[in-house]
């Protein structure tokens, strides 16, 4: 079908960084598009395409390199090595990709959406005179500071602690994600998030990871300057509903999830009656962190459903999951969104990645936030200072978050009276995520826009 012709289709190639918190939201927006008309296929790299644990779904893809075919950032063996070679081979092994589709009849890309810890997707873009859409998978928040950082209107190393950011409430230097506050903590992690705007002013539209109502003064601000669309939460409406739960469509697990186990499991729980608890794919705990936080699930009088990644196992306590087998459950890793979506599921301790926030949200579940590192200390800060959904735990002067503190927040949320007033929020939350994402809310409005512009590119 050729471009011009009322029935032709655009096609967008989805280049997300390979970590599964950045693939999550990519692929659930491929999908939305999907829905609306637009081909898509996903762009992985080829040790991760060799990794993948479920399907894709309908959802086609297609291999680039970063250079470790064989072992991806293992084999790199430092993430300097991992950005270093990545830029050097993924720019030439994508530019091969989109001359092999242009030879195909009705696969031409017409668009690029690519995740901005690559920014060189969009130089690719450009050369092929294709439409650059970047999508961040941060919140708008988190985005606004690496680019006031970037600017060189935040100094580092901090020394105020206020930290006056427009569009942002004031931050403690501590609220700052710990790349910054922790300046020279994680070198590469912050040149690469700081690249992220290289070549913003280029981007056609840059699409963000969140809605409206939650961030309006950020995003409001970003659109002054950039074509910035909230386009979130990328979470399949479906799962809003709790309709589609058994959607095999759902994932793009880098590691195996556990899904039979937990849905038996969680179904013979009590409504509200399980603290869900997970850090993620990437964050590790301390060996003594990690015995608090078993004590304090052992005390604590509800069940647990614990995701305790396999290179984390070493650090539980010997024999802690057959001594309370009967009140809890230990997996590797976990159908997250279902999980959250179950009426069991009560309260959910978090490191607070972007993802897992958004996730909480739109479903209604409190937070107990016990943040680790990167953006997460800035996500924590708005769950429970300002959006309300939770509250943050307290650590002590070791950084330890303690048995009795997990034990006070999680009761805090699930049953004090104190915490009523989260649980309200978090409903109140949950809906308004649900009519951002519902037809003609705020985030379908924008979607249709980006889908309208691709389809009609002229007009
Ligand atoms: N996740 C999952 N199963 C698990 C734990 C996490 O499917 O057992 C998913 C979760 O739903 C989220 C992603 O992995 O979409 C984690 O992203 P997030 O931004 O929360 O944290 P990161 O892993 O990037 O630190």
């Amino acid at each position: 079908m050729e471009k011009g012709n009322k029935e032709y289709k655009p096609h967008c190639l989805i280049l997300p960084f390979p970590l599964q918190g950045h693939i999550n939201p990519m692929l659930q927006f491929s999908k939305r598009l999907a829905h609306k008309g637009i081909r898509t296929t996903m762009v992985t790299t080829k040790y991760l395409f060799k990794t993948i644990q479920e399907s894709l779904g309908s959802i086609p893809v297609e291999t680039i390199s970063d250079g470790y075919d064989n072992g991806g950032l293992a084999e790199a063996g430092s993430a300097v090595a991992y950005v270093e070679k990545f830029l050097k081979i993924g720019p030439k092994t994508l530019t091969d990709l989109i001359e092999r589709l242009k030879n195909s009849s009705d696969s031409a890309v017409d668009c690029i959406i690519y995740d901005p810890f690559i920014p060189w997707g969009l130089d690719v873009a450009k050369k092929f005179g294709l439409v650059g859409a970047m999508f961040f998978t941060q919140s708008c928040a988190v985005d606004q500071i690496y680019y006031y950082v970037y600017k060189g209107e935040i100094k580092l190393p901090i020394t105020d602690n206020e930290i006056r950011v427009p569009g942002l409430p004031v931050l403690e230097s501590s609220d700052m994600p710990s790349f910054i506050y922790v300046y020279g903590s994680y070198p590469t992690g912050l040149e690469v998030l700081l690249n992220q705007f290289q070549n913003v002013e280029k981007a056609d539209w840059v699409l963000v990871n969140t809605f409206h109502k939650l961030e309006q003064e950020v995003i409001d601000w970003m659109a002054k300057f950039w074509p910035v669309k909230a386009i979130g939460p990328t979470i399949p409406s479906m799962y809003l509903d709790k309709m589609l739960l058994n959607d095999k469509e759902y994932g793009f697990s880098i590691l195996k999830p556990d899904t039979d186990a937990c849905k038996e499991w969680l179904h013979e729980r009590q409504t509200r009656s399980v603290i869900y608890v997970s850090f993620g794919s990437l964050a590790q705990l301390q060996v003594e962190q990690m015995e608090e936080l078993a004590k304090g699930l052992r005390m604590s009088n509800k069940c647990f459903l614990w995701v305790v990644r396999a290179s984390e196992e070493s650090k539980l306590p010997e024999n802690f999951a057959n001594e309370t087998s009967k009140k809890g459950l230990i997996v590797s890793w976990c159908p997250q969104l279902e999980v959250l979506a179950h009426d069991s599921v009560g309260c959910f301790i978090t490191h607070c990645g972007w993802n897992s926030t958004l996730e909480a949200m739109s479903l209604g579940i409190p937070v107990v936030a016990m943040p680790r590192w990167s953006d997460q200390c800035t996500n924590a800060k708005f769950v429970s200072d300002i959006w309300k959904t939770g509250i943050r735990t307290r650590a002590d002067e070791k950084g330890i978050v303690r048995d009795t503190e997990i034990v006070r927040c999680v009761e805090l949320v699930t049953d004090g009276d104190e915490g009523k007033e989260i649980r309200m929020n978090a409903i109140k939350w949950k809906e308004m995520a649900r009519e951002a994402v519902d037809k003609g809310g705020s985030s379908d409005r924008n979607i249709e826009e980006f889908v309208s512009a691709l389809v009609n590119p002229l007009s």
